[in-house]
């Protein structure tokens, strides 16, 4: 799809009028589609008119809010590339993010104002720092909105601009840039709306971070390209969460599993109406499908289906179609969006492609593939090889009909004498036990030099007595000897990110 984000997103936009694009879900504050349409063109001209050039780099630092995709959508326009920043990055991280990019602007929020001018500082470079909302001796864009300046008529060439740069989410090293074409944005949209189109008078719940590709995609672009309303949170908190669910009439949810194990184990859901609710998606991280049929038992929906991405490929390759929710095999990702090419390869013998059944590396080929690692030529070739195909780190295999299985990370297999052992698959079956509320494992070398599964417990509140040998058996009364669970740590909470992916790097530099 050769258009730039915001026409791809906003084409029609004028056509949906009055109808709410997006919600404030927490006081309710309505944005129409006519408002972020004439909003963001209005900003594109103060953008512009400010000294915003074609090709600068502008990062948007803020949690989710009604604000933020007009913000997002006037940057492309007056031809910026738009960096997300996590909002709780420390001044340091957004510092280097800032300085990484090259940014030249940023648009922040009042509560993160001291932030970023102290990351702006230590960057430097920094031309000019904007508030959404309003603060001394910043101009907000609700002033920028009083422009009389024309609309800046910018050349976008949807091939080679880039008109995101998000971060990867640094789970398993850096974060680095990912330069993401406004093409390459626009046709992830199209073959994704395939698959699981969002309609007028859906309600989205926004309640993962826009700042996320994930987000940025499944809660923003999406629903916006087809007239649906974005209810939007800023952050995820159970019973804000379930209230607007209830309240706003919620009808399809974008998760991660951390959200779809509250929802299935969490003694509050009860206590709201969730009926609205027609179907639920998660991605970003494994989802076990005991947990998965759990949730859906529980409120009464079809399978929770499942997405699967990374940042690099703008984000989808994989989704259970909105009309295959029951037929999808439990457990799946999803099948192959249009247009897209998947291989299988072993990983042992990496030149040889595997069949169904079989585990191995999962390479993508496709429009969808980033452009390349902002300033990392060697990192972007390690990842893309010379035919075009991206290496993704995951391990996978499919079945006969096509249906994806992400088994876990090459980097996170556990090598238990010479056997390859999934942690994604000991911390499923970890939740299958009643006193545990959550549950991560990383692999560990033992006194013997052997690589070993360690389990760090989360335990419910219902069950304070819960010992380790109860944990060790439980794993091991379901398991094949050689993947049993061989230490276990009993931990407040497992440390994640905002996309709901477990830190074990954390866990593992024992600082939790
Ligand atoms: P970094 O690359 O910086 O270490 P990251 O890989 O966590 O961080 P993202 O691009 O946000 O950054 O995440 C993509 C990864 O998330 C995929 O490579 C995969 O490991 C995981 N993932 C995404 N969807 C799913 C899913 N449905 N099931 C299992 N894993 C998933
Ligand atoms: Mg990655």
């Amino acid at each position: 799809v050769d258009l730039p984000i915001h026409e791809a997103v906003l084409g029609s936009a004028a056509d949906f009028g009055d109808a709410p694009a997006l919600i404030d879900g927490t006081d309710g504050t309505t944005l129409t589609y006519e408002q972020v349409d004439r909003f963001h063109r209005r900003l594109a001209a103060a953008f512009a008119e400010t000294g915003v050039r074609k090709g600068d780099v502008l990062a948007l630092h803020s949690p989710n809010t009604i604000a933020f995709p007009t913000a997002f959508y006037a940057a492309t326009r007056a031809g910026a590339s738009v960096t997300t920043v996590h909002p709780l990055a420390t001044p340091e991280e957004f510092a280097k993010q800032l300085k990484d990019s090259s940014a030249r602007w940023i648009v922040t929020v009042s509560p993160l104002l001291d932030s970023a001018r102290r990351a702006a500082g230590l960057a430097g470079g920094i031309q000019e720092i904007f508030v959404c909302d309003s603060a001394p001796g910043h101009r907000s864009l609700i002033d920028l909105l009083a422009t009389t300046a024309p609309e800046p008529d910018i050349a976008i060439d949807p091939v080679e601009d880039v008109a995101a740069l998000p971060y990867s989410s640094g789970t398993t090293g850096t974060p680095k840039g990912v330069m993401l074409t406004h093409r390459q944005i626009a046709t992830n949209l199209a073959q994704l709306d395939l698959a699981v189109t969002a309609e007028p008078g859906e309600r989205i719940l926004a309640v993962l971070p826009f700042f996320h590709i994930y987000g940025l995609t499944a809660l923003m672009n999406a629903p916006l390209r087809k007239g649906a309303t974005v209810v939007v949170l800023p952050r995820f908190e159970l019973e804000t969460f379930l209230a607007a669910i209830q309240n706003h009439r919620i009808t399809g949810l974008y998760v991660a599993p951390p959200i779809v194990l509250a929802l299935a184990k969490h003694p509050l859901v009860e206590q709201y109406d969730l009926s609205s609710l027609r179907y639920i998606i998660s991605a970003a991280a494994p989802l076990d499908a005991r947990l998965a049929a759990a949730c859906s038992r529980r409120l009464g929906l079809p399978p929770v289906g499942q997405a699967y991405g990374m940042t690099e490929l703008s984000p989808g390759t994989h989704v259970v179609p909105l009309d295959a929710m029951h037929e999808a095999p439990p457990g799946t990702v999803g099948k192959l969006i249009a247009g897209t090419e998947m291989r299988i390869v072993s990983l042992d013998d990496p030149g040889k492609d595997l069949g169904p059944g079989e585990s191995g590396e999962i390479l993508i080929r496709g429009p969808q593939v980033m452009k390349g690692y902002l300033g990392r030529p060697d990192a972007t070739a390690a990842m893309i090889d010379d035919d075009g195909w991206l290496h993704t780190g995951d391990v996978g295999h499919v079945d006969e009909d096509g249906w994806l299985f992400v088994v876990d990370r090459v980097k996170e297999l556990i090598k238990y004498k010479g056997f390859q052992v999934a942690p994604a698959e000991l911390e499923a079956l970890l939740l299958t036990h009643p006193g545990i509320a959550d549950a991560a494992v990383i692999g560990e070398y033992d006194d013997d030099g052997t690589e070993i599964p360690h389990a760090f417990v989360v335990r419910q509140p219902t069950a304070p007595d819960l010992t380790e040998t109860d944990v060790l058996m439980h794993v091991a009364e379901r398991v094949a000897p050689y993947k049993r669970v061989r230490k276990v740590t009993f931990i407040d909470a497992v440390p994640r990110a905002a996309s709901g992916k477990i830190l074990r790097r954390q866990l593992r530099e024992g600082t939790v």
